[in-house]
């Protein structure tokens, strides 16, 4: 193998078929675990707290924030911080 390490560096736009896959499936039906208590869940069970400029969806179990997305003027938001994982 002649290769080096940089040879693998690609442009994120060849991920974009498989970052497709990931985001076009329905993702109430995607399982998420909550990064403060391990405990999973299908993320359309998750506890919604709605407002206008968008949502924050918590854990059942420990209440922790595992999403927050939102629709400003600068585009669609979304936030993962408290999600250890999301598979669909
Ligand atoms: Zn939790």
């Amino acid at each position: 193998m002649s290769g080096s390490v940089q040879d693998l560096v690609l442009a994120g736009n060849a991920a974009a078929g498989l970052l497709q896959e990931i985001f076009v499936p329905e993702i109430t039906n995607a399982e998420i675990e909550c990064e403060a208590c391990g405990s999973t869940a299908p993320v359309g069970t998750l506890h919604l707290h709605a407002a206008e400029m968008g949502a924050v969806l918590r854990c059942t179990s420990c209440d922790g924030i595992l999403m927050r997305a939102v629709h400003t003027t600068h585009g669609r938001w979304l936030e993962m911080k408290g999600t250890r994982y999301l598979r669909f």
